[in-house]
């Protein structure tokens, strides 16, 4: 019926578990791409260059700005982040649904630029949940752990600008639950206006 990619944006606070989701999600399902951001932020441990992110200095960011090869970035906590335009436009043109696990600032800005995009928020089971798991990563120090808890509280207020929420808790039914979110997504009218067109007009020509 409809075959349209829709872009779908992900964000929840840092350690929700958002990565871990896009990793099961994309295991589980195949047609989503996955959009690999850029950063001035330094690689973790087992982060690779080109698979997590695009790790780049400021000044590559500040070229690839000017140059208009974002769809959108922010500064979080310090670091600047961006989606690379030239995978989305591509993967959205194949008919695949593209997901961009990006901050607020960011997915607000998608949703100015591309009203048809869907915004999910990844809810943590609880506050003292979100810290644990941000501390048993264990890659951030404390300092950035309390700022980014911080950023948190932040964030915390711009929910009701999403279009839906997921709560993390168990992880294979937050995965299930995403996909079926996007799924109803491809049946609203809007995103099959080719389809109902083609009804009418089959039923116009019979009468
Ligand atoms: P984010 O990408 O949102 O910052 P991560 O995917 O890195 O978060 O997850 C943060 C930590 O929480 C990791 O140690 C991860 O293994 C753990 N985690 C993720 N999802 C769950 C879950 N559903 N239940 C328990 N722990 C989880
Ligand atoms: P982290 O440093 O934990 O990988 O990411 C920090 C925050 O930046 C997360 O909330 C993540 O979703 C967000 N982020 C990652 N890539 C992008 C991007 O391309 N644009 C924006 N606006 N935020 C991003």
């Amino acid at each position: 019926m409809n075959q349209k990619g829709i872009l779908i944006v992900v964000s929840g606070f840092a350690g929700t578990g958002k990565g871990t989701l896009m990793k099961r999600l994309l295991q589980d399902y195949d047609n989503y791409a996955l959009s690999v951001s850029m950063t001035t932020r330094s690689p973790r441990p087992g982060e690779r260059d080109g698979i997590e992110y695009f790790f780049v200095t400021k000044e590559a960011f500040e070229e690839k700005i000017a140059q208009d090869g974002l769809v959108e970035y922010a500064c979080y906590v310090g670091n600047y982040y961006g989606t690379p335009r030239a995978y989305v436009e591509e993967k959205l043109g194949e008919g695949k649904d593209v997901i961009l696990e990006i901050e607020i600032q960011g997915a607000l800005k998608i949703k100015e630029k591309f009203p048809d995009s869907v915004l999910i928020f990844v809810m943590p089971p609880s506050g003292p949940e979100l810290k644990a798991r941000l501390v048993g990563r264990g890659t951030e120090t404390m300092d950035v752990i309390e700022k980014r808890m911080s950023r948190a509280i932040e964030e915390s207020q711009g929910i009701e600008h999403y279009d839906y929420i997921v709560v993390n808790d168990d992880l294979d039914e937050c995965t299930q639950r995403l996909h079926n979110i996007i799924c109803s997504a491809h049946s609203t009218p809007g995103r099959n206006m080719e389809f109902i067109n083609k009804i009418r007009n089959e039923l116009t020509q019979g009468n």
